[in-house]
């Protein structure tokens, strides 16, 4: 019996002891940077000559990192693999495998300040972001390696029946695609994986290109406690390639993937299609976007709303799926929101985020999505009512950066209100009163995450009910999910609600196996 589940703590980075450790582990980051990763396939280690980049988004000229831009037969090759790896992993007792997510949750504990600055130079975070992604990924190997000693037999739920021994249990089902987006670069990919691995399943592992080095520094944490050659193998490359055979291959059994929408529907899609020589149909585990709504009235605390809907529409420039991109307020007290609410953001301090813990937001990931943004900021300009930001912040280095952008007025049914962004663009939308904004909440084709700030309690209920969404807040910000205790996964367009951190999550990556022995 291991000890109850803890999350783990954030450091404070105020703090003389803590600010100085994470300078260092920068300076020692920066050390590594320019290096070039190979595949690596059961074990072996394939270096290639073709090769893509990684740059940090602050200062794009700075390559952290060389990859090799992996094949189809790379896939194929990486698939067959954990095919033949699977044959024996299988059977390995779920205590064991349950091992090797704790002690990658020491070592990762140990090394905390290490994997936060990968962060903050390949993926732009502020330090405090880097924690929470960093804290989020211990939490999922703590968790699920209790998870999986908890669901792997389940016999004893079962009804006594004399004449036979029966028994339950949630095998593996096989060979898993795990595709991560590059968002929560360290969480997310160390969440499927422990989930996949944990439950018995081998495993391919394509991280997302603009965070490939923090990709690779992921799979080498699993492959440093231990496990078996085979069980993690690490692919890198395009993911329309790459990652689309790991997709359409026979051999795949089930596809872990978080990312957008319209990846997430091809990925939806193609699974469907048997293959020749597949003996099973493929599951698809998906997480998908958001445009997610915080909802205030005229009997909330308007100063915690305004700051509740700041922190969760511009932490990480608004790159979450959870992002609070669409505020909407009641028509009474709109413009007292609006005011506070660009107020507080005026305060948000953009730069190098490598500088210090002071640096709120730093750059965009990559110029796609720089182009995306503020093609998005264009359309708002003719939509709503340019209050804040607007302009790229120009630095000597050309970095990526896009201040904290407002647009007030907006309609709700304008595209920079129902959209996906993934930038720091919020929409302040006025609604008539509660009621309307329900109805506008529940407006978009996703259904992620949201908040209602009131301090009416049938409305509070109400909410509950018919607020639909997969992560409801109430009166506190929509971003935040913390492993164990607010389970994650959206409905409609944002995925297949699959729960990460929730203690039905790691059934997706099972089948139940129901036995019985006459006696
Ligand atoms: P993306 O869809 O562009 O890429 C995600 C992954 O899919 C990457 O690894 C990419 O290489 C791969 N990929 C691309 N084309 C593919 C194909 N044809 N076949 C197989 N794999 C392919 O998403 P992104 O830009 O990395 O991430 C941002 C998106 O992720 C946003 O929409 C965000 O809302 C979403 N997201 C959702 C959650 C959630 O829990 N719901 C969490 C984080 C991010």
């Amino acid at each position: 019996m291991l000890p109850a589940y803890n999350v783990e703590s954030f450091s404070d980075f105020t703090k003389p002891e803590n600010d100085a450790s994470m300078h260092a582990a920068l300076t020692k980051a920066k050390s590594e940077i320019g290096k070039t990763y190979p595949l690596v396939i059961g074990g072996e280690v394939i270096e290639r000559k073709d090769t893509f980049t990684s740059i940090n988004p602050a200062r794009p000229a700075e390559v952290v990192g060389y990859f090799a831009n992996g094949t189809a037969d790379d896939a194929d090759k990486a698939l067959a693999v954990a095919t033949e790896t699977f044959k024996t992993w299988q059977y390995v007792p779920v205590e064991e495998r349950a091992r090797y997510l704790l002690r990658a949750a020491a070592s990762m504990r140990r090394r905390k300040n290490e994997f936060n600055a990968y962060m903050v130079l390949e993926a732009g975070k502020s330090w405090y972001e880097a924690e929470a992604d960093t804290a989020e990924a211990i939490d999922f190997l703590e968790f699920y390696a209790r998870q999986a000693i908890r669901i792997a037999d389940e016999s004893h739920l079962l009804a006594p029946y004399p004449p036979e021994q029966v028994g339950y249990y949630n095998i593996p089902l096989g060979v898993g695609a795990i595709i991560p987006p590059w968002n929560f670069p360290t969480a997310i990919p160390t969440g499927l994986l422990a989930a996949a691995i944990v439950t018995g399943n081998t495993v391919v592992f394509k991280p997302a290109e603009q965070t490939t080095w923090i990709g690779y520094k992921v799979a080498e944490l699993f492959w440093s406690v231990g496990l078996p050659k085979g069980v993690l193998n690490f692919l890198t490359g395009p993911g329309e390639i790459v990652g689309a055979r790991m997709v359409t291959s026979p051999l795949t059994r089930f596809i872990g993937f978080t990312g957008s929408k319209d990846v997430g529907l091809w990925i939806y899609e193609n699974a469907a299609k048997v293959q020749p020589g597949q003996k099973w149909l493929k599951r698809a585990i998906l997480e998908m976007g958001g445009k997610d709504a915080v909802l205030v009235d005229e009997t909330a605390n308007l100063e915690e709303a305004a700051q509740g809907i700041v922190a969760g529409a511009f932490g990480f420039q608004g790159q979450k799926c959870s992002a609070g991109s669409r505020a909407i307020i009641v028509d009474s007290v709109y413009e007292q929101v609006e005011k506070r609410v660009v107020e507080i953001a005026k305060e948000l301090t953009i730069g190098m985020t490598d500088e210090g813990n002071h640096i709120k937001m730093g750059p965009v990931v990559d110029q796609d999505a720089y182009k995306k943004i503020m093609d998005y900021i264009e359309v708002g300009t003719q939509e709503g009512k340019l209050l804040l930001g607007g302009q790229p912040l120009e630095t000597p280095t050309n970095g990526y950066f896009i201040p904290a952008t407002i647009f007030g007025e907006v309609p709700w049914d304008a595209r920079i209100a129902q959209e996906e962004i993934f930038g720091p663009v919020l929409a302040l939308v006025k609604a008539n009163d509660f009621e309307d904004g329900l109805r506008i909440v529940n407006s978009t084709e996703y259904g992620l995450t949201g908040a209602l700030f009131s301090n009416d309690r049938e409305r509070l209920e109400q909410a509950r009910r018919e607020f639909h969404v997969g992560n409801l807040y109430l009166n506190r910000k929509c971003t935040g999910a913390l492993v164990g205790i607010h389970p994650f996964g959206g409905f409609n367009m944002s995925g297949t609600d699959s729960k990460g951190g929730g203690t039905d999550y790691l059934l997706q990556f099972t089948q139940g196996k129901s036995v019985a022995e006459r006696l």
